[in-house]
């Protein structure tokens, strides 16, 4: 049995939300610790080193509508927070399509045939719409004609899902669809002419983002930094298992952490860690439906393979969209184009190869030894690089990278937010913490509110991001509610931080 004293404020995950809301309590003067199962900081947004190559799960762009955020990258990273242009490009039935999209490289793609056809069941769409979009195939067929969809939206898509066009929610096309970008520059083009006089034109498209020198980790690493260097706990290796509650107040928490199993009062808990795991982790249990609401909700798997190849230049994108049937890997990141200083060698080339997957099933169980073998191959048949070239590679799994918006997953959300409502000293955050497809900067906003309501605010993090709206190249809520968090934190005065009482706990 060991003593430790009673937690202030829990926050479990140190993912950019976790630790945007650890940041942000800390500067409001509470006392932090941090819970983080992994063995290192940013969660989805980490990046990983493996012989002095660096890669992330998935490229991380860092991009914001909203100043203060991107205020607080800076103040982070300071010149280390790079400008970089934004190169990407699809890959489609053997052809290239250039993104930003070239009308004749497109028409070359496509095939004049095609081209009239695409045309053709978009204006079909626009005279026999589908009357209610339940599905994200009832949403795209609606607004870029049914064939436009086979071509360019179905394969893709059910490849990142793993599930019918006809099984996704109409939600997830109306916020995410232009970050798809071929769609848009793809529509665009074609239909540019035939808009009408006035009417909106379709959001720019970013042409550049900014990234940190060594990736986005680096990012994280340094907020992990300034909270130890603020005195606050970080502590690594560490899971929450147990939150017991009295039905009103969560009052304790039991975590592991290396080998051992400790068990501790707490003032307040904000959690980001998957909204499903969140409420199995309820003691007393929460009421059979809630239970089965949670069961309901789902989650994409990731498994990024990093192949190191001995060829300096093999392509200049960013990423390249892998829509093509032929191969299982959806999308390929080049990380030196990210940054250079990604690979320690000039002479070589580190890809991120992705494959979406889902937990368990046969891609996920593959050995790291056939998925490294798998990725050389589809490497050759994609034509990007022989596969003798490829001299090492490292795999990394992720199990929660994507909350899958089903058709019924909205009303599963409500009913864990209501019955989540009555724990006032609990609050969520964060991508799966929220089961919203949340950005970085979402991530942070919604860790921001979450913890000022902690500190007695009242906000609404689930308004981040509730718009139908969303797109890259637009701010939705996001503004209005960062300018009230603000107006909140100037009325606000800091307090002083509370010394920590030394409580008995049990440790077992
Ligand atoms: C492939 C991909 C590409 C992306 N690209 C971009 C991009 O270009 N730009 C962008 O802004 N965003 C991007 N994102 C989104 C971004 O990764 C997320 O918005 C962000 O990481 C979410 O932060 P979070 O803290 O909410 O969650 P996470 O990053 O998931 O962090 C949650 C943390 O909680 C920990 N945890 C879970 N359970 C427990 C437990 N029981 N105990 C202790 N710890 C626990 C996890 O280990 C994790 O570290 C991308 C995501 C993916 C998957």
């Amino acid at each position: 049995m060991s003593e430790r004293p009673r937690i202030d404020v829990l926050v479990i995950g140190a993912g950019p939300a976790g630790l945007t809301a650890a940041h942000t309590l800390m500067r409001r003067g509470r006392r932090v610790t941090v819970l983080e199962m992994d063995d290192q900081v940013g969660g989805l947004a980490r990046t990983v080193t493996y012989k002095g190559f660096r890669f992330d799960i998935g490229g991380h762009r860092f991009f914001t509508r909203v100043a203060a955020l991107r205020q607080m990258w800076h103040d982070m990273l300071g010149p280390d927070l790079l400008t970089r242009p934004r190169l990407s490009r699809i890959f489609y039935n053997g052809h290239y399509f250039s993104y930003p999209l070239r009308p004749l490289n497109a028409l070359r793609g496509l095939g004049i045939v095609n081209a009239v056809r695409v045309v053709g069941s978009y204006a079909w769409s626009r005279v026999r719409p589908i009357p209610h979009e339940a599905s994200f195939e009832d949403w795209v067929c609606n607004r870029f004609g049914r064939r436009l969809f086979e071509v360019f939206f179905k394969t893709y898509t059910e490849k990142v899902w793993g599930m019918p066009c006809t099984e996704i929610g109409a939600q997830w096309a109306a916020q995410r669809i232009q970050s798809l970008s071929l769609w848009t520059a793809v529509t665009d083009m074609l239909f540019k002419r035939f808009r009408r006089k006035g009417s909106a034109p379709v959001k720019s498209l970013i042409e550049e983002f900014e990234y940190p020198r060594f990736g986005p980790g680096m990012m994280w690493e340094a907020f992990q930094q300034r909270l130890e260097e603020g005195g606050q706990d970080v502590l690594l290796g560490a899971t929450l298992c147990d939150l017991s509650h009295d039905g009103h107040r969560v009052q304790e928490v039991t975590y592991r952490h290396r080998d051992e199993t400790v068990t501790v009062p707490v003032d307040a808990v904000l959690s980001t860690m998957p909204l499903r795991a969140l409420i199995e982790s309820l003691s007393p249990p929460a009421p059979e439906a809630v239970r089965h609401a949670a069961a309901r909700l789902q989650y994409r798997a990731f498994i990024t393979v990093a192949l190191i190849i001995d060829v300096a230049d093999i392509f200049a994108d960013n990423w390249i969209y892998v829509h093509d049937p032929s191969v299982k890997l959806g999308r390929i990141q080049n990380f030196k184009n990210w940054s250079p200083e990604m690979v320690p060698d000039a002479g070589k080339t580190c890809l991120g190869l992705e494959y979406f997957c889902a937990e368990g099933d046969a891609l996920w169980q593959m050995s790291d030894d056939d998925l490294i073998a798998l990725g050389r191959r589809e490497l050759e048949v994609l034509g990007l690089a022989r596969a003798d070239t490829v001299s090492d590679g490292a795999v990394v799994r992720m199990p929660h990278a994507y909350p899958v918006y089903s058709t019924d997953y909205e009303e599963a959300v409500a009913v864990i937010r209501d019955h989540l409502s009555t724990l006032v000293n609990l609050q969520v955050a964060g991508r799966n913490g929220m089961h919203k497809y949340n950005n970085q900067d979402h991530s942070m906003a919604t860790a921001m509110m979450a913890a000022e309501n902690l500190l007695g605010g009242i906000t609404d993090p689930w308004r981040i991001n509730a718009d139908d709206q969303y797109h890259e190249a637009g701010s939705g809520d996001l503004r209005h509610v960062i300018a009230d968090l603000d107006a909140l934190a100037r009325t606000q005065p800091l307090v002083p931080m509370p010394l920590p009482t030394s409580d008995a706990t049990r440790s077992c």
